[in-house]
């Protein structure tokens, strides 16, 4: 990598003529150590001077530290040595001009800009090609200390091979499957239960009622999870907030990915005053009109908060956010389903089995890595009898891309040895109604993932005795798993298997329409 930097440190009062030799040997000093702590590359201050209040540098590095690295430690000393001496204070700096070159593997194969960023070029040079990155002066210091210099090298190297090869959903591969079974239909599950009036869409884009039938189906699944896993497993359940702000999507690292494809949640906003003086324009407008003033109203309101619960477990974590988990508490085995979660499912209008508004039963638990790994393996058995033989599906599991992995690119480290070390295993049914087994789309009903230290991490909760914590979460919608046993079994009782009738009393009489 080369870079080319010029900035000026910004001084409480003007530099004297006197200081000159102090500063040229801290700044001989400087590049010495730097030169000679590292094996390879250059370091080098070009040249330096002052004027005034303004401390200007010229910096050029190859394969060395980084020049804004260089600024943030010679800030530091300049304060402490130099500006002590010479009772003067080191206000800040600014870049006047920063160029980062480096190697990429191809070109882009579209034009892209990135956030402080001024200007992206991209040249061959010696067979190899370069991109040549040129910071925005005006970044601000507190995103150099944190690091967005070096996030912006990454993210370049990023959206180049995401042009190049696609997102990297495509892993898919499988890895168990329930033999074939008998199926009693090939029509639309969607269309069946439509007809049937079990269930019904409402005005909203993808939203649907569920009838007391369909509810009575949906609780008897609940029952056979908690009959099958939660209560041999040990699982309580519990309340995860549905509403989530930003703060919770920044720990778990969703917010990165926002309409990524992957991530695209409903947002949430707030009144900006919540008064009825404020909002009696509004009211009136409504009265008279019988319409609702959007433009208007979008005025009145901030901008989103945060959203509601796309992936349900990352506002669980806010709990133990910071926290030393005692070593007899764990592991820690949970399971939710005290509300809907939210999609925005772009396209055009599905079936039931793709919903904005979906409930699903979400199952985590965190340990020390062995325990994780062994409670992932024994909630994906359980399910694999709950779908193979309780509900006789014609099920598959596939080991496919974790969507921690996806958003960032970083597939390398998805674990390919072991099984379900740290990955993700789907749960799919085929759907006859789509065509033959062997090149239809199977439906994803339930996945099982070990996610390793990931939410830990992201939310600093740490174990007693320094146990190394991971997590690991489960998610499965009611919707998928009705759809898909409708699309293989029908609607008709008669035909369905005795273990599930078990759990079902009696199922409610549809309403009927004149
Ligand atoms: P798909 O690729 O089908 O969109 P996904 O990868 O987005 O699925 P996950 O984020 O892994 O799904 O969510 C886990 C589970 O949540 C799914 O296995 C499925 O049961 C359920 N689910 C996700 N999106 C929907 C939806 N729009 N409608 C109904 N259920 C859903
Ligand atoms: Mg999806
Ligand atoms: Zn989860």
């Amino acid at each position: 990598m080369k870079y080319y930097l010029e900035a000026h440190f910004n001084l409480s009062g003007y530099i004297p003529e006197e200081s000159k030799d102090e500063l040229q040997k801290i700044f001989n000093e400087f590049v010495t150590k730097t030169n000679e702590t590292r094996l390879e590359g250059n370091f080098e201050i070009q040249k330096w001077e002052s004027k005034e209040n303004k401390l200007f540098l010229k910096i050029d590095s190859e394969d060395s530290l980084s020049p804004h690295v260089a600024i943030l430690r010679l800030r530091k000393q300049l304060s402490n040595q130099f500006g002590k001496k010479y009772r003067l204070g080191v206000r800040g700096f600014n870049f006047d001009k920063y160029t980062i070159e480096n190697k990429i593997e191809d070109f882009p194969t579209s034009e892209f800009t990135l956030p402080l960023t001024k200007k992206l070029d991209f040249k061959e040079q010696n067979g190899k090609k370069w991109v040549k990155i040129e910071i925005d002066p005006e970044i601000e210091e507190d995103f150099i200390e944190k690091g967005a210099i070096e996030r912006i090298v990454r993210r370049v190297g990023e959206k180049i091979s995401k042009q190049l090869y696609g997102s990297k959903k495509e892993h898919h591969e499988i890895v168990w499957y329930s033999g074939k079974k008998e199926l009693h239909t090939d029509e639309n599950p969607t269309q069946l239960m439509q007809k049937a009036n079990w269930i019904q869409r409402t005005n909203y884009r993808n939203q649907w009622i569920l009838s007391p039938t369909l509810t009575t189906l949906a609780e008897a699944l609940k029952q056979i999870m908690v009959d099958q896993i939660y209560k041999p497993l040990g699982f309580d359940q519990m309340m995860i907030p549905k509403l989530v702000d930003w703060s919770v999507w920044m720990r778990s690292e969703h917010a990165e990915g926002i309409y990524q494809g992957g991530f695209e949640p409903y947002f949430v906003v707030q009144p900006k005053e919540p008064t009825p003086e404020y909002f009696e324009e509004i009211a009136d407008y409504i009265t008279i009109t019988k319409t609702i003033p959007s433009e208007k109203l979008a005025e009145k309101v901030t901008a989103p908060i945060g959203g509601l619960s796309y992936a349900q477990c990352p506002p669980f974590w806010v709990w133990l956010q910071g926290k030393t988990l005692a070593k007899e508490s764990l592991p820690i085995k949970i399971y939710d389903w005290s509300g809907p979660t939210y999609r925005y499912e772009s396209g055009s209008a599905y079936g039931f089995e793709r919903v904005d508004e979906l409930h699903r039963i979400e199952t985590l638990f965190i340990g020390s890595p062995e325990q994780t790994k062994k409670i992932g393996g024994e909630v994906r058995e359980k399910l694999r009898l709950i779908f193979d033989e309780v509900l006789d599906l014609e099920v598959r599991e596939a080991r496919v891309m974790p969507w921690w992995l996806q958003q960032s690119h970083k597939e390398e480290e998805m674990d390919a040895e072991e099984e379900l070390v740290v990955g993700t295993i789907d749960f799919e049914a085929y759907m006859p109604y789509r065509g033959k087994r062997e090149d239809s789309e199977w439906l994803e009903m339930q996945n099982v993932s070990v996610i390793g230290h990931k939410y830990p991490k992201g939310f600093s909760v740490k174990a007693e005795e320094n146990i190394e914590l991971w997590s690991g979460c489960c998610g499965g919608s009611f919707e998928r798993f009705l759809t898909a046993f409708i699309a293989q079994k029908g609607i008709d009782q008669s035909k369905w298997p005795e273990s599930f009738l078990k759990y079902i009393d009696k199922l409610p009489e549809p309403i009927k329409f004149h």
